[in-house]
């Protein structure tokens, strides 16, 4: 009998903090685990492990020879809560294997008492800080397939931004591709090279202007088939691909969707009903049933 594959969890290092625009902050992590690692394409993402005290290693559970999964988040659960670090999603931006770093791009999208964990380490991350993740995995990973379809569309805010620049940077020449992405202000547009034949519309939070939803709403788009790609807040998520579905009679398994973020919760409370409702979609379209 086979061992089970090694769970991929890895400690990373911070080598270097630099801005990307005022709200998103740019953090190379390296260290001798990411030796090895290698990207499967574009979009990947892994679970980060915050330290609970700053400046010190995450307390994490080493994973048993069975290489269960459940098994292993159920003893991270299980850690006394002074001890247990703080989880949450994010996309490897960049991955450099010749020289064992990736980067991951950090929204700041709070401020003062409101910041969650994540973006507090993000703000005071200096060299030398420890985190531990988790992926990229079959367990949570979906494979992206820009250029499989006639076209592509992409909708993004700024917390997806760096999954969608993955996307981009991965479109096949000349695919014509067409993108929403709202960010807080002007400020915060990125740029990025493509092979592909990109539109990209920027939309602002700032409420003078339309919402996502509304804007894909009122949007001509190419003829044919599209390869659809939607992360970010998930109530948005959802209309737009409800949109999409119903009003546009797109093939629901052609729309990868995922809600990134909820108003007013965390990443540690539980999934509400729209989240279980999400879930349940996203198996279903996976089924194509
Ligand atoms: C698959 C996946 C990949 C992701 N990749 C990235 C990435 O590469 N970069 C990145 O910056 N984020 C990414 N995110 C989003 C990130 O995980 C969330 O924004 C997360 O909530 C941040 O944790 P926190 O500890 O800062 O806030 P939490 O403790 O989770 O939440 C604190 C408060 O902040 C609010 N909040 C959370 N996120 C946002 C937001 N984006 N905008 C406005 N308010 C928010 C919550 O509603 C809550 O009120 C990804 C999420 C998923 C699911």
């Amino acid at each position: 009998m086979t061992n089970p594959p090694p769970l991929p969890l890895r400690l990373i290092r911070v080598t270097e903090v630099r801005p990307v625009t005022p709200r998103m902050v740019r953090v190379t992590f390296g260290g001798p685990d990411l030796g090895g690692l290698s990207l499967a394409g574009p979009d990947q993402q892994v679970k980060l492990f915050f330290p609970r005290r700053p400046g010190t290693e995450p307390v994490l559970p080493t994973p048993g020879p069975d290489g269960d999964v459940m098994r292993w988040y159920a003893s991270c659960a299980g850690l006394p809560e002074a001890d247990r670090p703080w989880m949450r999603s994010y996309t490897i931006r960049t991955h450099d294997p010749s020289a064992a770093t990736l980067d991951v791009d950090f929204l700041l999208h709070a401020g003062g008492e409101e910041d969650g964990p994540a973006t507090r380490w993000a703000r005071r991350a200096r060299p030398g800080d420890a985190l531990g993740m988790f992926g990229p995995s079959p367990y949570f990973a979906t494979p992206v397939a820009p250029g499989a379809a006639d076209w592509t569309l992409l909708v993004a805010d700024g917390c997806s931004l760096p999954a969608l620049g993955t996307v981009v940077e991965a479109l096949p020449p000349g695919h014509r591709t067409v993108a929403f992405v709202q960010v807080a202000d002007p400020a915060e547009e990125q740029k990025w090279v493509t092979a592909g034949d990109l539109t990209v519309h920027w939309l602002y939070e700032d409420g003078a202007g339309e919402s996502v939803p509304e804007a894909v709403r009122a949007a001509a788009f190419p003829s044919g088939s599209p390869y659809v790609w939607l992360a970010g807040e998930a109530g948005a998520v959802r209309a737009v691909r409800r949109h999409l579905v119903e009003e546009r009679g797109y093939d629901r398994r052609s729309i990868d969707f995922a809600g990134y973020w909820r108003r007013r919760l965390t990443q540690d409370d539980a999934p509400t009903p729209e989240d279980l409702a999400e879930a349940r979609e996203r198996l279903e379209a996976a089924d194509g049933s």
